[in-house]
């Protein structure tokens, strides 16, 4: 039987034999006994399966992960130790020096840096492109050598949403994989695989976790891309890996290649694992994040509306709202709503939106998003201060722009906070 997303979030990963504890148990271990070299043995030659050293592989990540594999619709999943390692993994797994990928330039600052920065001094190269040009355009920006293309189903912090299906056709065109960042939808609001992705990530910081308790990521695949048929272009799963006796993973574990390579070899050899306590932490935040996500939505939309209405207000972002730029995409792929993550700009700019931060009591000033409690952020002061002023055009953000990450609180205290500031304004 199929259960929704809703009710996977509770039950789906782990499922307890008679006598077994309900909850995930945490194994709070770094290795494994076994009683047999040659059984020890088997394990490193990946010929047999079984868990030996944390780093690797631990049984909380892994009904965690399969959890949200389900969620997902993947075939195969794993927990990173953040978001950052979740985006870093999904393309070094298929991209060495000398690559090329391409990527949207509307994404988090962070990633934005990761991709355009510390990626290329290790000689991969990205191009980052408007997400909104047509499917020509995007065409002429790949090479020989392009191995990916990566965007975010809602933009942090523009929150546009991706056209899933122009990106899938046009990566498959290409014959390389789509990846998406499905951080701020979750798979309760967009599965992306559903609209051609390939592969998913998330940032599990954020509303999975719900509560900002923990850091981490996940990497879920679909299964669906095929490795063989491009084998030229992916030698790092298509030829023998030498630092695991010859293995060549597309042959010997099909669809679930991908993950396979990426936790037998990025993770042996990187080590960003999630840890087992906070992987635990995640399921808890995840057994609520149906409810979560329904409430951060009707939060998140009443405060879009009350914004439009306001005079000291010159423009709300919010694709639930009918007039958004991005409402046609959102009926399209998030017909259950977006998320709580809102963008407005002040008609006072900058200095405007300083004082009005200030003059908030609940509501307050956080490096984060998707999590309970309401808090903002002004990207060009914070997340996005290492970006230049062109950068910042370029990923679509308004030295003005406000980040409003609405929480579960009662929407009229929400508004009445809100409301004080910007009479002070
Ligand atoms: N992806 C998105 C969309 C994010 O918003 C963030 C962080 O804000 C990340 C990835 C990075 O995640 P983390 O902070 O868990 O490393």
């Amino acid at each position: 039987m199929d259960y929704s997303n809703e009710t996977k979030c509770l039950h789906a990963g782990y499922h307890p034999g008679n006598g077994e504890p309900r909850q995930i148990p945490i194994y709070q271990s770094t290795t494994w006994v076994y009683e047999s070299s040659e059984e020890m043995g088997m394990l490193f030659d990946l010929e047999k399966s079984g868990y030996f050293y944390t780093r690797l592989q631990n049984p909380t990540n892994d009904f965690v992960a399969a959890k949200l594999t389900e969620m997902e619709g993947g075939v195969a999943g794993m927990l990173t130790s953040s978001g950052q390692a979740a985006n870093f993994f999904a393309l070094f797994n298929i991209c060495e020096a000398g690559d090329h990928f391409i990527a949207s330039s509307s994404i988090y600052g962070g990633t934005y840096n990761l991709f355009g920065t510390t990626m290329k001094k290790m000689g991969i190269e990205v191009t980052f492109i408007d997400q909104n040009i047509s499917e020509e355009e995007m065409d002429s920006y790949f090479r020989p050598n392009t191995k990916a293309l990566f965007g975010e189903t809602i933009t942090n912090p523009t929150v546009n949403v991706l056209d899933f299906e122009k990106f899938a056709r046009v990566a498959h065109k290409h014959g390389v994989p789509f990846i998406v960042d499905n951080t701020f939808a979750t798979p309760i609001n967009c599965q992306p695989i559903k609209y051609g992705a390939d592969i998913v990530t998330h940032s599990t910081t954020k509303y999975m976790d719900g509560h900002g308790i923990h850091v981490g990521g996940a990497i879920i695949d679909s299964g669906n891309f095929d490795w063989m048929a491009h084998k030229d272009k992916y030698p790092g799963l298509c030829a023998p890996d030498e630092s695991y006796h010859g293995i060549v993973y597309a042959e010997r574990f099909g669809k679930g290649a991908y993950i396979t390579k990426a936790t037998t070899q990025l993770m042996r050899d990187l080590g960003s694992i999630q840890a087992p306590q906070n992987a635990f932490y995640l399921n808890a935040g995840l057994e609520s994040l149906g409810a979560r996500m329904a409430r951060h939505c009707s939060n998140a939309k009443a405060v879009a509306e009350f914004l439009k209405t306001r005079p000291e207000v010159e423009w709300v972002n919010y694709s639930d709202l009918e007039d958004d730029a991005s409402h046609e995409l959102q009926q399209k792929y998030l017909k259950k709503g977006s998320c709580g993550v809102l963008a407005f700009g002040l008609k006072g700019g900058r200095e405007a939106a300083i004082k009005f931060m200030d003059s908030l009591k609940f509501v307050t000033i956080v490096t984060h998003v998707a999590d309970a409690k309401t808090c903002l952020l002004h990207p060009a002061s914070h997340t996005h201060r290492q970006m230049s002023e062109e950068q910042l055009r370029e990923a679509g953000v308004n030295p003005d722009l406000i980040r409003l990450s609405v929480g579960l609180e009662d929407p009229e205290d929400i508004l009445n906070d809100l409301k004080q500031a910007l009479e002070q304004l």
